[in-house]
């Protein structure tokens, strides 16, 4: 009995109440405005320079797509009337050292995956190729196709890329490996891309959320409203990127500020630390460690997956969660003890729960600011593999749209939106040729 009550008491750590959704959504309310505003905020509320696709935008591009652990690079073909084609698509995952080298064999990795892509004939016309680069990473926009990189997360950290346009960037590695042929016709976030790949079918998709290795979303927001910046054009709409992973009035635990202090961005993308992908296994591993140390766990053995960053994935969350202990003993860790197994599975799914409530929390909070009464639908595209994967996750999106919003909760609808941040750059970059 005394070691169930210390389960709980370690779970309960992880806890989001209805009273801190509340919180969480007027903190959101008041971030959101300052950041319009020009002022000092955690959300930066990045103008992206386009407006939501009408479904009718046609043409063919290659999109290539900088998530964070993945590059996918896909033909799209755009054919008017909400519908498209993906002729090929290649995943490739960025190797480490291109992730934390020099700059320029950064954007150089991209430029051959490029040209190695449109050699397998992944795409026909080698002529001029028009490409819609989704760069998943907060910047600083003053067209659609150009934009300075404002600072590197979900652990990038390639030199000599921060402060510099990125279109720039790769225009010129793309020179320097011989394919000058390809044009980039816009640059576009990936909540951007996951916005308007659902609204390009989906006339009621007004928000795009990630929820990979990072975090973050946009919301189709009034340019009236976007105060710091004058000259966007009266009476119109424009795509905003929150940078909610950087959005920092929660509550944290001692393990939060702990994983914190050892990233390589201590006190930034603070949500995005406790929300996605990149953090929850780490965060996991953390407590496993804490317990393991006071004896809870493993009859007081230590067990190396939980002394090693970041050796424990969110992957092996989703697997546990699902009572699947296979992936432990791959690790070596086979015959664990029903407590063993009870303890381990409730920290992981307590610490998704979270993940999944704040995520949600956020949701609601956006939803309200365009629609205080929710008078109208809002469909929201979700596109990662966080939510995509772990079980239950869009269930407790939901848990928490209905604790902050009560029943009309239902007025806001979540849908997967696979891939969409590349196949919406596309659309993205059809919207910029229309223009
Ligand atoms: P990106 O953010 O690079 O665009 P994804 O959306 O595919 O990529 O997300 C990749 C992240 O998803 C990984 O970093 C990992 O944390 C997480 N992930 C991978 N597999 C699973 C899974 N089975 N369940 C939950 N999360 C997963
Ligand atoms: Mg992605």
């Amino acid at each position: 009995m005394k070691k169930r009550g210390s389960v709980l008491e370690w779970t309960g750590l992880f806890h989001v109440s209805p009273a801190d959704i509340a919180d969480i959504v007027g903190g959101f309310h008041s971030e959101m405005k300052r950041g319009l505003a020009g002022e000092p905020s955690s959300l930066k509320m990045l103008p992206s320079f386009v407006a939501k696709p009408r479904g009718s935008e046609t043409g063919r591009y290659l999109a290539l797509d900088l998530g964070g652990t993945n590059l996918r690079i896909l033909a799209v073909e755009l054919e008017g009337e909400g519908r498209f084609r993906i002729p090929a698509v290649d995943k490739v995952v960025v190797p480490g050292e291109r992730m934390r080298g020099k700059g320029e064999d950064l954007f150089d990795f991209l430029a051959e995956c490029i040209l190695a892509f449109a050699g397998k004939g992944g795409e026909g016309n080698r002529e001029d190729l028009r490409l819609a680069f989704t760069f998943s990473f907060p910047t600083e926009q003053t067209r659609v196709d150009a934009g300075r990189l404002l600072v590197w997360t979900k652990g990038f950290t390639a030199t000599g890329v921060e402060g510099e346009d990125v279109v720039d960037l790769l225009t010129r590695s793309l020179r320097r490996k011989g394919a000058g042929f390809v044009r980039i016709v816009a640059l576009v976030n990936d909540t951007v891309g996951t916005l308007a790949a659902k609204a390009y079918t989906d006339r009621t998709c007004d928000m795009g959320v990630i929820l990979g290795t990072g975090t973050n979303a946009c919301y189709v927001e009034e340019t009236a409203r976007i105060t710091k910046r004058r000259g966007l054009g009266a009476g119109g709409e424009m795509i905003v990127n929150l940078e909610w992973g950087n959005f920092a009035l929660l509550r944290r635990t001692p393990f939060d500020a702990d994983l914190d202090r050892d990233s390589p961005n201590p006190g930034s993308q603070l949500l995005e630390k406790m929300v996605s992908g990149l953090y929850l296994g780490e965060l996991a591993r953390r407590v496993i460690r804490a317990l393991m140390n006071e004896g809870l766990l493993f009859d007081g053995s230590s067990r190396d997956l939980f002394t090693t960053p970041y050796a424990f994935g969110t992957e092996h969350l989703s697997a546990i969660a699902s009572d699947d202990f296979g992936v432990l003993a791959r690790f070596g860790i086979g015959n664990l003890m029903e407590n063993d197994r009870i303890l381990l599975t409730e920290i992981c799914r307590a610490i998704v729960r979270r993940s999944a409530r704040i995520a949600g929390a956020a949701v609601a909070a956006v939803a309200a600011w365009m629609d205080p009464e929710l008078k109208r639908n809002h469909t929201v595209g979700i596109d990662g593999t966080l939510f995509e994967c772990y079980p239950g996750y869009p269930a407790h999106i939901r848990g928490a749209l209905a604790d902050a919003l009560g029943p009309r909760a239902d007025r806001v609808r979540l849908e997967p939106a696979k891939d969409g941040s590349g196949i919406g750059a596309a659309v993205i970059a059809a919207v910029v040729g229309a223009q």
